[in-house]
């Protein structure tokens, strides 16, 4: 294996490809040098990780010998977590509430990321150098596969310009990230721009009209939004590439992007926590990027979920990020890892990604039994009926459900509900859930501060 430098990205682009060339073997030698280099390093330099593994062997390169953690311990142990004993909570909140500091470096070397927290608790991520540059290998690589040769030449001949849809009010992975490439300038900082997702539609439509991007890259509820643009005819943008990432999609949502564009539609699995985690093929497979990271599909007792079923939840390691150690660390996403290779001939393992467990609804039945009701049942079913643009279903009591819509242009609002009125009573009678109340808010689909749009949101 290469000796890293302090330019890593020379090396890396051909290590990541040269790792996908080896297969398998050359991908786990990989990641066992990685995970003994990053264990090491985290009981040396976290008092929480040398604590945690006081137990463990001297070295450690099997990822199964690790005891498991997740946001809630780790935001507890802040201070003692990173392996900068600079990186303090006390520092890094009054950092990410100084609005000025948004995309700037943290004591001049860390990018900042803050999570809204869908799963309660707000996360404040530290990113090392090596993590944004492993990540942006890993984009290129990427980019590389999902264009091709011609695809490429394609996007260079459309002026290769990259829209990047981010929310740019807070510390967000996606912009802070954007700063930073426009900091260190290069080719990547004359291809990217960035659009606010909370610019109002008109608006945003006529800058990227404007801007013409060969690539857009962005939050699936905003690049849903701009595909019912592009259908209404007023968004003239010709692109190459289409990444939507950061919520969960449907098949019907990529197929509907692809048809409207008359382009490809790739997206991307990852946390902020592990952006470059997994990325799209062309059969619909998440392959994960193993030389750079570990994901374990686990049940409730964080046990191995063999392949072919869907998980509890997903463990994932992080071998990049050096200064916040993010090693076997619960996501809480339910994922499926393929049992075969995947026909695309990628060498990379595959999964599928059902949603968070704590997206799931559940319910009481009238008997005392309790029936659960997951994002994608819920997605699948606003996908089916007709006018909808966006939706979002809240549970506002154990049988209450308070259903936000946006409605397409030209549907009549009245006939939209009621068809998504039918096919909820439809569902919830399916799964005797016949006592369910349903009510229609006056107001639409809400914004979490991240941007995203939560389409399932269960009792806290
Ligand atoms: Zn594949």
């Amino acid at each position: 294996m290469p000796q890293e430098h302090s330019s890593p990205m020379p090396w890396l682009g051909r290590d990541i490809r040269q790792a996908r060339k080896e297969g398998p073997d050359g991908l786990a030698a990989r990641q066992r040098a990685r995970l003994a280099d990053a264990v090491a390093r985290a009981r040396t330099h976290s008092p929480y990780y040398r604590e945690l593994y006081r137990h463990l062997p001297r070295r450690v390169d099997d990822v199964t010998l690790l005891p498991a953690t997740d946001k809630t311990q780790l935001m507890a142990r802040f201070d003692d977590w990173a392996t900068d004993r600079d990186v303090t909570y006390d520092r890094i909140h009054a950092f990410v509430d100084d609005p000025d500091m948004i995309g700037q470096p943290f004591l001049g070397k860390y990018m900042v990321a803050t999570t809204s927290g869908t799963s309660g608790r707000r996360g404040l991520f530290v990113l090392d150098d090596r993590y944004m540059d492993v990540g942006a290998a890993h984009t290129s690589q990427a980019l590389a596969t999902w264009l091709g040769p011609t695809g490429i030449l394609r996007t260079v001949a459309h002026g290769g310009r990259f829209a990047q849809l981010v929310a740019t009010e807070g510390h967000y992975a996606g912009y802070s990230g954007y700063r930073r490439a426009m900091r260190q300038g290069g080719w990547r900082s004359k291809i990217l721009r960035a659009f606010s997702v909370h610019t109002p539609m008109p608006e945003l439509v006529a800058q990227l009209n404007a801007f013409r991007p060969s690539v857009v890259i962005g939050y699936t509820s905003t690049v849903m939004l701009l595909t019912a643009e592009r259908e209404a005819g007023r968004l003239h943008i010709e692109p190459t590439l289409i990444q939507p990432a950061g919520e969960t999609m449907t098949t019907a949502d990529t197929d509907r992007i692809a048809a409207a564009f008359g382009t490809t539609v790739r997206t991307v699995y990852g946390a902020t926590e592990c952006t470059y985690l997994s990325y799209s093929c062309a059969e619909g497979w998440y392959h994960v990027n193993s030389d750079w990271a570990v994901v374990e599909p686990v049940d409730a007792d964080l046990r191995p979920t063999p392949p072919g079923e869907y998980s509890h939840s997903v463990l994932v390691t992080n071998l990049a990020n050096r200064v916040q150690p993010f090693l076997r660390y619960d996501l809480g996403d339910s994922v499926l890892q393929r049992p075969y290779p995947c026909p695309c001939g990628s060498t990379l393992p595959a999964i599928r990604v059902q949603g968070r467990a704590g997206d799931i609804l559940t319910f009481p039945t009238e008997t005392g039994d309790e029936v659960r009701l997951s994002p994608l049942a819920l997605s699948t079913l606003f996908d089916r009926t007709p006018g909808v643009e966006l939706f979002q279903i809240e549970q506002t009591a154990p049988t209450a459900l308070r259903v936000r819509l946006r409605v397409s242009e030209g549907a009549d609002p009245d006939t939209v509900w009621q068809a998504v009125q039918r096919e909820l009573e439809l569902l919830s009678a399916d799964n005797k859930l016949g006592h369910l109340t349903l009510e229609r808010a006056p107001e639409p689909p809400q914004q979490a501060p991240g941007g995203k749009f939560r389409t399932v949101i269960p009792l806290p």
